[in-house]
C-alpha cells in the first residue's frame, strides 16, 4: 500500500490540494478530505471506461489501433472546411496549448465550455476589470461574504469549509467573525449556512445590483426586485462597514436575464465599494481547469474563448464562434471535442448537428457524446492518471500529481500525434 498525500482533487474549480489517498494494486483503498463530489470522481475513476481507440465502421464503433484513429482523425480535420475544436475544461494546460496549437494548423474555431457558462463573466470582465482576490486572501481577511447566484454549499462544498466560511485565518477567528449572506432566486443549502437570505426576484438581479450602486451612493430609490428600501440599505451598511468584503457569484448571476450586464452591475457595485472599503469579486468557476483553459487561450491567442483560426490569424467571436452557436446554425463540418461532453447539456439543435457531421471524442469515459462520434479515442484522466497543471478559480496554477498509474495516453500525447499528422 502506499499513501499519496496532498493530491489534487480535480473535481471542480477549488482544486482541494489537501487530499490523502492510499493506492494498493493501482486500486484506492482510501480517501480523505474529499467532498462527496471528488469522492465520487476519484473512487469512480475505472468505470465507464472507454476501451480502446474505436472508428465507426459500417455504423458501428469498431476497435482500432491509436495510430489508425489519429490518421483518421487527422483526415477529418484536414478535409473540413470549417472544422471545430470544443471542450478543454476538464483537461491540463499543456493539452489545451496543444489545441491551440492544432486550431490554427488546420484553421479552425477553437472554444471551451467557459463559452456556455461564464463566458458572460469575461465579458464583464474585460469591459471593466474585476477586483479579483485569492482564496487564500478570503480565508486569512474577508469578514463579509456574499454568495450570489452561486449554490457552494452543494457545488463547490469545501469552499465554504476551505477558504469562505468556517476556516480561522490570520485576521479572521472562524465562522464567528464573518457574516454570510446570500442573494438568490431560491432558499439553497447555501441559504441555510448564511446568516441573512435576501430573495431578488427572477431576472431583477441587474436592478437590484444598481439599486444597492446608487444605495452605496446615498440614494434611496424604495424597493427593487422584490427586496424592500430597507434590506438594500442594510445591506449597503453592512458592505461599506466591513474591512474585507467578496462578492462570490455563479451562473445565476452570469446566465440569468442580463447574462453580462449583470455581471457588470456587479463588478461596478464592487469598484464602488473599494471608495470606502477592501472589496473583491470573484466567479465560482465549475469544471476543474476551466479557468486554465480561459487563460491558455488568452496566451496564445489574446482571447479567452471562441477564436477563429480561419484566416491563419486569431479573431474573437463570442456569438460567433460559440460551439454552441456555430453548431446551432450548422456550420461547422467535422468536430473535435476534447474532455466534454456537448450532446448531454447541448440544446438540440445543436446536438442533432454534432451528429450529422464527422465527430471525434478524446475523452477517458463513454458518454452521450462518445455513442455518436465517428472516431472515440481514450484518454487519461488529468490529475489521477497523468499529470499537469491546472488553475485553480482563483487564477492560481497548481501541479496535478496523478496516483494511479496507467499506460493510457494523455490528452498532450494524443493532440500530439493529431498535429504531427495533421502537418503531413
Ligand atoms: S470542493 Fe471541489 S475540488 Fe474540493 S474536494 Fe470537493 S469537488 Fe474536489
Amino acid at each position: 500500500m502506499s499513501l499519496k498525500e496532498n493530491v489534487i482533487c480535480t473535481f471542480c474549480g477549488c482544486l482541494c490540494d489537501d487530499i490523502n489517498v492510499e493506492v494498493e494494486n493501482e486500486g484506492i483503498t482510501n480517501l480523505k478530505r474529499a467532498c462527496a463530489n471528488g469522492r465520487s470522481k476519484i473512487l469512480g475513476y475505472d468505470e465507464n471506461r472507454v476501451e480502446s481507440p474505436q472508428i465507426r465502421k459500417n455504423g458501428e464503433l469498431t476497435k482500432v489501433s491509436l495510430e489508425e484513429a489519429v490518421e483518421k482523425t487527422a483526415e477529418i480535420l484536414k478535409e473540413s472546411k470549417f472544422p471545430l475544436i470544443y471542450g478543454l475544461s476538464s483537461t491540463e494546460t499543456d493539452a489545451q496549448k496543444l489545441a491551440v496549437e492544432l486550431a490554427e494548423v488546420i484553421g479552425a474555431t477553437i472554444d471551451n465550455t467557459a463559452s456556455v457558462c461564464h463566458g458572460p463573466t469575461i465579458l464583464g470582465i474585460q469591459n471593466s476589470g474585476a477586483p479579483e482576490c485569492t482564496l487564500g486572501e478570503v480565508k486569512n481577511r474577508a469578514d463579509l461574504i456574499i454568495f450570489w447566484g452561486c449554490n457552494p454549499a452543494e457545488a463547490h462544498t469545501r469552499h465554504p469549509t476551505r477558504y469562505s466560511v468556517i476556516p480561522e485565518g490570520m485576521f479572521v477567528k472562524g465562522r464567528k467573525d464573518r457574516e454570510v449572506i446570500n442573494v438568490d432566486v431560491r432558499e439553497t443549502n447555501t441559504s441555510k449556512m448564511s446568516d441573512t437570505f435576501i430573495r431578488v426576484e427572477p431576472g431583477k438581479d441587474y436592478e437590484l445590483l444598481s439599486a444597492l450602486r446608487a444605495s452605496v451612493k446615498g440614494h434611496d430609490i424604495g424597493d427593487v426586485a422584490g427586496v424592500s428600501s430597507d434590506t438594500i440599505k442594510e445591506l449597503t451598511e453592512k458592505m461599506k462597514g466591513c474591512k474585507f468584503g467578496v462578492i462570490y457569484f455563479g451562473l445565476g448571476l452570469s446566465l440569468s436575464l442580463g447574462m453580462h450586464m449583470n455581471v457588470l452591475a456587479a463588478l461596478e457595485l464592487v469598484r464602488d465599494l473599494n471608495d470606502y472599503t477592501k472589496f473583491s469579486i470573484n466567479p465560482m468557476r465549475g469544471h476543474f481547469n476551466v479557468t486554465g483553459a480561459n487563460k491558455v487561450m488568452t496566451w496564445l491567442t489574446g482571447y479567452p474563448f471562441a477564436v477563429n483560426f480561419s484566416r491563419g490569424y486569431p479573431i474573437y467571436g463570442p456569438g460567433e464562434f460559440t460551439a454552441l452557436d456555430v453548431l446551432r446554425r450548422g456550420e461547422c463540418d467535422s468536430a473535435l471535442i476534447i474532455a466534454s461532453d456537448p450532446i448531454a447539456h447541448f440544446p438540440a439543435q445543436a446536438s442533432k448537428h454534432l451528429e450529422k457531421i464527422p465527430t471525434i471524442v478524446i475523452d477517458p469515459k463513454v458518454n452521450a457524446t462518445t455513442s455518436v462520434a465517428d472516431v472515440v479515442i481514450p484518454s487519461a484522466i488529468a490529475g489521477i492518471e497523468c499529470g499537469g497543471i491546472a488553475y485553480r478559480m482563483d487564477g492560481i496554477p497548481l501541479e496535478l500529481k496523478p496516483f494511479i498509474e496507467s499506460d493510457v495516453s494523455s490528452d498532450k500525447e494524443i493532440l500530439a500525434k493529431i498535429i504531427e499528422k495533421a502537418k503531413e
